[in-house]
């Protein structure tokens, strides 16, 4: 017994190490998303390049987190300062897969959820940006996700948490859809949102559907106190348009790591 418990604990360890490894390369890549999906460029070629020299990125240059270190911050050739955006994405991105494989050490899921992460991690950034959630970006996710999750429903033999899933993605998407027509005007909510609800609905679904609602709720809480939060900053109006992914990718995260504990506490579990 003892000596199983210690092999899942190792295996467990192996799994986040992994992960943040995984995390950080990935982050890597995100970054290239972040840049060139929403100015419609390729993500594979050509390889990254100095924004101030045009210098090609060296592989020793390209090193998550740590060529930013090294070179302090700027590039080799013309020492331009490079955004400390470029590590904060590796970072996040590292942490938000360890986090998942804390959450799903040992589930076939993991993969799908790593995926969710990314998207959530790459669209809040884009939004933020350019108020937009390109389908370059949300749809292969949201295939990528699906496939994964019918993966790991066939290994487990449980179709219904992909009837869930697929439920709470119609459900997600469906609810936006219809609030984006109550309040067609002065609302934050573009179709961008409603195309990554199918996203974030399938996966929340996956988990069980009142976590499809409670990541929705979340988000809307979040969002309505950053909103008036600004207008009271008076940073923004209050018609004025504001990035909504990013508070519904954070309401989704958040329903995926406490969502039990939370439907739990309202009896709703
Ligand atoms: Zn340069």
């Amino acid at each position: 017994m003892v000596g199983r418990r210690y092999r899942s604990r190792f295996v467990t360890g192996l799994v986040v190490a992994g992960c943040a490894v995984v995390g950080l390369c990935v982050g890597s890549f995100l970054n290239v998303v972040i840049h060139r999906v929403p100015r419609k460029e390729s993500v594979v070629s050509p390889r990254s390049r100095c924004p101030g020299c045009g210098t090609e990125l060296r592989a020793v240059d390209n090193i998550p987190v740590l060529s930013w270190l090294l070179l302090r911050g700027r590039c080799r050739t013309c020492k331009a300062p490079i955004s400390i955006r470029y590590p904060l994405v590796e970072v996040l991105c590292a942490v938000l897969f360890v986090a998942m494989a804390l959450r799903f050490p040992d589930e076939w899921s993991l993969p799908a959820f790593l995926v969710l992460a990314a998207a959530c991690l790459a669209g809040s950034a884009i939004d933020l940006e350019h108020m937009l959630l390109p389908n370059r970006l949300v749809f292969p996710s949201l295939y990528l996700a699906a496939a994964l999750l019918a993966v790991a429903a066939a290994i487990d033999g449980d179709w219904d948490r992909l009837l869930r899933a697929g439920i709470g993605a119609v459900a997600a998407s469906g609810g936006l859809f219809v609030l984006a027509l109550l309040w067609p005007r002065g609302n934050a909510m573009g179709g961008g949102d409603i195309k990554l609800a199918l996203l974030l609905g399938l996966c929340l679904g996956w988990i069980g559907l009142g976590h499809v609602a409670l990541g929705l709720f979340l988000g809307f809480l979040l969002g309505s106190v950053a909103g008036v939060s600004l207008v009271v900053a008076r940073a923004k109006r209050l018609q004025e348009h504001f990035a909504f992914g990013p508070f519904l990718a954070a309401g989704t995260l958040v329903a995926v790591w406490w969502g039990r504990p939370i439907l739990d506490w309202y009896g709703m579990g």
